[in-house]
């Protein structure tokens, strides 16, 4: 439902809370959050219920959350029921890679069926943990292995449906990839760091310069910059615009 992400010099979490509050708008079941730190681990937490459910258990402490790339998610569930185990970000059975993911993944049945014949289990009732599955095994081997966003980008062009994808992998330190199918992704670009959101709200706070991602997009961030490429063939057309409206 809602989605954030940052990368740059600042410490990610503050922000992708930050952000999920000003989409609390939209309404939601449950939230939360992945970072990766700067020894290349990924930690996520995850909550039903409210943000402040969220905000409570990152604040217990008990998982560790600091690092400079990360992202939020508030969900709004379609596919398996609103508890913790179906709450973004989902990863691969390493939990190295995670995803956040707005909309219905269509084919959802048939992957996860490819995935419990190669052996992999999945914990939890979502359309969504495939493309987490997926994404992990299409980085480990083969033609993309250790490429992000040519990894992404592949996984992509398996999918039907709808979708807003952001995701991380623990191996891709610094290193965002958000890509979009009849579901909307903005970037906002800031000054050595960069977002990436659902709505230009969650990032308007911290910068008013965005583009605005087309359709079968995917979208590259590191602190420095961005990279936008087509999933499907063909040169991106992308529209950078400001934002001169106040929220
Ligand atoms: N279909 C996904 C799920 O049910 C994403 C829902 C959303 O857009 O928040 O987990």
């Amino acid at each position: 439902c809602g989605i954030v992400g940052y990368t740059g010099p600042r410490q990610a979490l503050p922000l992708l809370l930050g952000g999920l509050e000003r989409l609390e708008y939209r309404g939601y079941d449950s939230a939360g959050v992945a970072v990766v730190d700067d020894r290349s681990e990924l930690h996520t937490a995850r909550k039903a219920g409210q943000l402040r459910n969220l905000v409570a258990e990152v604040d217990a402490g008990l998982v560790p959350l600091d690092g400079h790339t990360g992202m939020g998610h508030t969900r709004w569930a379609t596919h398996g029921g609103p508890t913790d185990r179906n709450a973004h970000p989902h990863t691969d059975t390493a939990g190295r890679a995670a995803v956040i993911h707005n909309g219905i993944i269509e084919n959802f049945a048939p992957l996860r069926a490819e995935l419990e014949r190669d052996g992999v289990e999945l914990s939890s009732d979502t359309d969504t943990e495939v493309v987490a599955h997926l994404l992990g095994a299409t980085f480990a081997t083969g033609p993309t292995a250790g490429d992000l966003p040519a990894s992404l980008a592949a996984v992509c062009r398996r999918l039907e449906g709808t979708f807003t994808l952001v995701a991380v992998h623990a191996d891709a330190p610094g290193v965002l990839v958000a890509a979009r199918r009849n579901s909307p992704l903005v970037v906002g670009v800031g000054n050595g760091e960069m977002f990436v959101a659902s709505d230009v709200a969650a990032f308007i706070a911290h910068t008013r310069d965005a583009v605005e991602l087309g359709q079968d997009q995917l979208v590259t961030l590191t602190a420095e910059g961005y990279r936008v490429e087509s999933f499907s063939g063909g040169e991106p057309d992308y529209r950078a615009f400001t934002v001169d409206w106040d929220l």
